[in-house]
């Protein structure tokens, strides 16, 4: 079968942007020197790239998990045109279909089934026809929103402009214009380029899958590292209207610090999180199937297999039990229909019934860490 045919437009920005940060940084570097401002105009240059696509493209547009001011919107998408990854409504209807049809070869546009090259950058480098939807139509929503349009109406003259603008205001101002250009604009693109790309290619491929593995994404904290908290990949894969990504405490989403930042100056609002019950429920559910399967190649484990399958059962009604009760607690509350007295006998049964579901889920784990 004939290959499709190239993107040349694509090939020469990647091809281009690669060679300048992997030859003419080092050349330059040793021949003429970059110093503290170059650095840190490249360095604000991948994080503000990063942090447009991650919370602006990503969480906001796409996966609709919070609402932001005009002001907001209007910043994500200049940072996301500095980033130069297509313009919003483009992305987002790749992104969404990723979703919808994750792991599918021919409707995937990245599939990561066909391999770390392909879903990494070999999809943009030739025209493969994953859809022919021009009119963008599983993005609908996103056409009301006069930022969106009017971004991808004039992309390339803000791609042009900003690109080129940013990086020579800055030299002019700095007074070294070419080592600006190659480090704030070549090599900021390539590297912020590649970082979002990860979450493509590695992000489906290396790592852990605490929620499901009814698809390809993985768990990654290195990849989370690099890409401003996008590498809790499978958690995004299993709830993804959330607007974290790494839900614990300890995990690095400076996209989910950042939503927050905004949502406490008022700037964005109705920020979407998964019910902790539902999350729960996936997550037994998989070490369910995990450990069920190490036991299956074992003999005489019928005892121990009946004994997981109970604990099991137990622990999804004692979450469900919590979940209906904080559900109920959280109705009172709202219509205000109870004496303040109920209300908080109410709220004791809620405690009640948490207590009981964190302590079967600590048996839980312990019978699965000994089974292992
Ligand atoms: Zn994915
Ligand atoms: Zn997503």
């Amino acid at each position: 079968m004939k290959n499709p045919k190239l993107i040349w437009l694509n090939i020469s920005v990647f091809v281009l942007t690669g060679l300048i940060t992997v030859i003419g940084v080092p050349l330059y570097a040793i021949l003429h020197g970059f110093d503290g401002w170059q650095i840190a105009a490249m360095i604000i240059g991948i994080v503000v790239c990063e942090i447009s696509i991650t919370a602006g493209y990503h969480r906001l547009w796409t996966h609709r998990a919070y609402q932001a001011h005009w002001l907001v919107r209007l910043l994500f998408a200049l940072g996301g045109t500095y980033a130069t990854q297509n313009s919003i409504l483009h992305w987002a209807s790749d992104h969404r279909r990723h979703h919808r049809f994750v792991d599918d070869n021919q409707k995937d546009p990245y599939s990561a089934k066909r391999g770390f090259w392909y879903s990494h950058i070999g999809w943009m480098l030739r025209d493969y026809h994953t859809t022919d939807d021009t009119e963008y139509s599983n993005c609908s929503d996103l056409k009301e929103d006069p930022i969106v349009m009017w971004q991808h109406k004039h992309y390339l003259p803000l791609v042009l402009g900003i690109n080129f603008g940013v990086p020579i205001a800055l030299g002019l101002w700095h007074g070294d214009l070419l080592g600006m250009l190659i480090l704030a604009g070549a090599a900021r693109l390539a590297i912020s380029h590649h970082m979002t790309f990860l979450i493509n290619s590695l992000a489906h491929i290396w790592g852990r899958q605490p929620y499901s593995d009814t698809n390809s994404s993985r768990d990654n904290g290195l990849i989370a590292f690099l890409t401003m908290g996008e590498g809790y990949h499978n958690y995004h894969h299993s709830f993804q209207r959330d607007y974290r990504n790494g839900i614990r405490w300890w995990q690095f989403d400076p996209t989910k610090w950042l939503i927050r930042s905004l949502a406490w100056m008022g700037l964005v609002n109705n920020l979407y999180r998964t019910p902790v019950e539902k999350i729960e429920r996936s997550r037994a559910q998989m070490l369910l199937s995990k450990t069920s399967r190490k036991l299956a190649g074992l003999p005489h484990t019928d005892v121990l297999i009946t004994r997981l399958q109970m604990e099991y059962d137990t622990l999804l009604k004692k979450i469900n039990d919590f979940s209906l009760a904080k559900r109920q607690w959280m109705e009172a509350r709202k219509t205000s229909v109870m004496e303040s007295c109920d209300l908080e006998t109410l709220r004791h049964q809620v405690n009640m019934l948490k207590e009981n579901f964190i302590q079967q889920k600590k048996d839980w784990l312990m019978l699965n860490a000994n089974i292992a």
